[in-house]
């Protein structure tokens, strides 16, 4: 059955609406805003009961079906799920009703393998499909730069060149980053990750590098939001009894988890109430209090290195679904529905003290190992459901987004051990590394991108 090609506009509503495809190589849209669909599909009653037998690849392919349809081949796109949805998701009961989500076992032990993955192969889709080909320049802080290494790692149309700060990676992020080589160049820079998010930004704007098919990679890019909402369906079949309605909870940075959560919840995934659970990055929880949106600048380091963000990217999509317009700097231009807001989503900012609480408590009373990330999700879930009452025994889901084994530093110093590391990141500090290190400087970046990818 066709239905009508869904278009997507952009949340700053200067830019004309596009297609999947052109939105999936664009990343930005024109004006500078994030890009959403003008209509969500909606899942019928029956199709949603139907996922309580499938398997996570079904899942995925039944609801970017419902978006891409008309775009892509079912047969294409069923075999692109289950190429890249090849690993376990593991869901571990806690207590009563109680549930945390291990979304820790793709290739990176990160839970942005599963949107790097898919937006790898849809844009290898669309690009072959022209006969282009386009090169992925992305800076990271360690976790975006593994996911996107490894998702992009041997894809016939795309090269992706990566800039990390020397210093401030770990050597297991820097291995998973260096060790693959053919189509993935890495390159250390002599600074910090500003510097490298300053270099990648000018390589955009320069004229002089126009020829070149250049995009990015992070997380605003609308190919890494569809794949968000899927494992929340997946969760929600192996668990829920038929309607009922979900609790759930997700440790957020950049809100690109979240808003899979909420458009899970548009496509109909019955939902009582997200939790959004922040570092103390609390820019988000004080804005739904207050409605008043102060970012944080510079960001607070914490423990859950991957949230430390005070300044959310798709702060402006979230604002979006509630009617609001929030643009790229933060500034609010027309007022959300807070009120709705405020009751569909809680929001609570755990301190690092708290989450080494959180931490020691699951582990002394459940025997389970949470990372940082992780922890901050469990403990909004326990200050919740500690403040507000739900009839019955609701069901609760915690995602969890890294695999402890990445923490290991830490995990010891607050359990006194930590666990041994997944299948997938065995055996890397044996592997040949290869990547320039390169000063500060963006002449050389430019140098080194019209070498490479003229
Ligand atoms: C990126 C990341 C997050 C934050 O997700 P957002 O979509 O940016 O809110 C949480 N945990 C881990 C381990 C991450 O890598």
């Amino acid at each position: 059955m066709k239905t009508k090609t869904i278009k997507y506009y952009s949340t700053n509503l200067k830019a004309p609406e596009v297609s999947f495809g052109e939105a999936l190589l664009g990343g930005l849209a024109p004006d500078g805003g994030l890009y959403l669909p003008s209509s969500i599909p909606v899942l019928t009653t029956s199709e949603l009961q139907s996922f309580s037998g499938k398997e996570y690849h079904e899942i995925a392919f039944e609801i970017l079906n419902k978006f891409l349809g008309n775009e892509i081949e079912a047969d294409v796109l069923s075999e692109i799920c289950s190429e890249v949805y090849n690993f376990e998701v593991p869901i571990e009961k806690v207590y009563d009703r109680k549930y945390i989500l291990r979304l820790d076992q793709g290739p990176t032990a990160s839970f942005k393998d599963f949107a790097a993955r898919m937006m790898s192969r849809l844009m290898q889709y669309y690009l072959s499909r022209n006969n282009q080909h386009l090169t992925i320049l992305t800076a990271t802080s360690g976790d975006t730069g593994s996911a996107v290494a490894s998702a992009f790692h041997g894809l016939k149309n795309i090269k992706a060149l990566i800039l990390y700060p020397a210093n401030e990676v770990t050597a297991m992020q820097r291995q998973q980053m260096t060790t693959l080589g053919d189509n993935i160049s890495v390159i250390a820079i002599d600074g910090k990750f500003d510097d490298c998010q300053r270099l990648v930004k000018k390589a955009f704007q320069d004229s002089a590098l126009s020829h070149i098919p250049l995009s990015s990679a992070n997380s605003i890019n609308i190919g890494r939001l569809l794949p968000q909402s899927i494992y929340y369906f997946y969760a929600y079949s192996k668990l829920a009894s038929i309607n009922e309605q979900v609790i759930l909870s997700v440790p957020s940075g950049n809100f690109g988890n979240l808003m899979g959560g909420l458009i899970a919840w548009k496509i109909g995934l019955p939902v009582n109430k997200f939790i959004i659970a922040t570092n103390e990055n609390n820019e988000v929880p004080e804005f739904l209090k207050n409605g008043i949106y102060k970012l944080i600048d510079p960001s607070i380091n914490c423990i859950s290195s991957a949230m430390n963000v005070g300044h959310p990217s798709n702060l402006a999509r979230v604002v979006a679904l509630y009617g609001g317009v929030m643009d790229e700097s933060g500034i609010i231009i027309k007022i959300p529905d807070l009120d709705k807001m405020r009751s569909d989503l809680y929001a609570v900012s755990v301190t690092d003290e708290e989450t080494r609480e959180t931490i020691k408590e699951i582990y002394r009373k459940f025997k389970l190992v949470l990372e940082p990330h992780g922890a901050v999700a469990w403990k909004g879930i326990m200050d919740y459901s500690e403040f507000n009452y739900s009839p019955g025994k609701p069901l609760y889901i915690s995602l969890e987004t890294a695999h402890p084994a990445k923490f290991e530093g830490e995990l010891e110093a607050i359990l006194g051990f930590s666990t041994p590391l997944p299948q997938s990141l065995i055996g890397l500090d044996q592997k040949q590394e290869n990547y320039y290190s390169i000063e500060n400087r963006y002449e050389l970046i430019k140098d080194y991108i019209l070498m490479h990818y003229k």
